[in-house]
């Protein structure tokens, strides 16, 4: 079992430490997207040094290039893209349900590669088999996408993404014990809760997740911040206390990671960060600015000045506008360093906070500064 240590309450909220063969995550922890074993725009010295914990990779991504073999042959995920800290792998269901022409069944999901249209099969067991190749230390389950947000189409991705879960957790026993018998390191398995933002299907996910005693759990499917609150509520007293929560996909808003910390989540990932970064739309603690817009041409400021990110230490509001009018690719590699840099620090900021009993009111001036 994935050791995990809880040090503090507070209500639901928790701060403890994970603890992974690539060494330990203090949460709650914003994890950094590195979808295909990289985090776009940055070196991996470049998220160690923005106090970065985790990566995430995505397994549908690695498998179409450059092929988990090829990672395996490489001595796992961490050795390939030299990142020796604790990984997670998202199974990937997201993403190939996102994809047009796919073709679902009770066994199996078949796809084309969105790269060059060669076909493809997925059943839960060969994406666990994926995530084992790739050797991170969290896997998650394969999950089903609900095809719209309606009640019926929910429900039928939960009782599907249910039935995966069965199956997962035997494979993962069956590759568990491979791997102990081969001395190779530990991987740890979260089953992905669903359901939506209806609270009657969010209980009953919870509730067969937990029977079946993973690692862990991520709780997927949140495309929205409202009514996450009381989803997160619903879900998270009802998973068992002792075992690590991952909020996936969420915490390109600060007042995400904030709701997700308060209702139970101990670990959180999201692209939106370095997306929006490379579009020139950086954080600040008085909101979002565009640092394209005509009004910074002349501003010689840091972008923000109690920022000790490379970004804000070094370079002016006018260089980045310079750099991003002009676009250079350093433009997208300093606005991507401060952009992690914040949302990884905003999420230590509420592990102190949490520690010090301060949560409610740095949640407070924080967000009505920032809103
Ligand atoms: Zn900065």
């Amino acid at each position: 079992m994935l050791k995990f240590d809880i040090e503090k309450r507070d209500g639901i909220a928790r701060v403890g430490v994970i603890h992974t063969p690539h060494g330990d995550i203090k949460t709650p922890a914003f994890v950094g997207a590195a979808t295909r074993a990289t985090v776009k725009a940055l070196t991996m010295k470049e998220m160690n040094e923005l106090g970065s914990q985790a990566i995430l990779a995505n397994t549908y991504h690695l498998i179409l290039r450059p092929g988990v073999e090829l990672i395996k042959e490489a001595g796992g995920l961490a050795e390939f893209c030299s990142w020796h800290k604790p990984t997670f792998t998202d199974s990937g269901g997201f993403q190939i349900f996102s994809l047009p022409n796919v073709k679902i069944t009770e066994e199996s999901v078949k796809f084309k590669s969105h790269i060059d249209g060669a076909n493809f099969e997925i059943t839960p067991e060969s994406s666990m088999q994926a995530q084992w190749a790739i050797g991170a230390d969290i896997h998650m389950a394969f999950d089903h996408l609900a095809k719209s947000e309606s009640y019926e189409d929910m429900k039928e991705a939960m009782i599907r993404t249910h039935a995966w879960l069965d199956r997962c957790v035997k494979e993962n026993e069956k590759l568990a014990k491979l791997a102990k018998k081969n001395k190779e390191p530990e991987q740890y398995l979260y089953a992905v809760v669903q359901g939506g933002t209806f609270n009657d299907l969010r209980a009953e996910s919870a509730k067969y997740c937990a029977s079946k005693n993973p690692d862990g759990f991520g709780i997927g499917g949140v495309f929205t911040a409202e009514g996450m609150d009381k989803m997160l509520k619903t879900v998270n007293s009802i998973l068992p206390e002792d075992k690590p929560r991952h909020l996936l996909g969420m915490g390109q808003e600060p007042i995400d990671i904030f709701v997700g910390a308060e209702y139970g989540c101990d670990t959180f990932d999201c692209v939106g960060p370095t997306r929006m970064a490379r579009n020139g739309s950086l954080y600040t603690n008085d909101g979002r600015i565009n640092i394209k817009n005509a009004k910074y041409k002349h501003d010689f400021t840091p972008l923000m000045s109690d920022c000790d990110c490379e970004c804000c230490k070094n370079y002016n509001r006018a260089y980045l506008h310079h750099l991003f009018k002009t676009d250079e690719i350093t433009a997208k590699v300093l606005a991507s360093i401060h952009n992690e840099h914040f949302v990884v620090h905003l999420t230590d900021r509420i592990r102190e906070s949490i520690k010090n009993d301060t949560f409610g009111s740095f949640k407070e001036s924080f967000l009505s500064r920032y809103y």
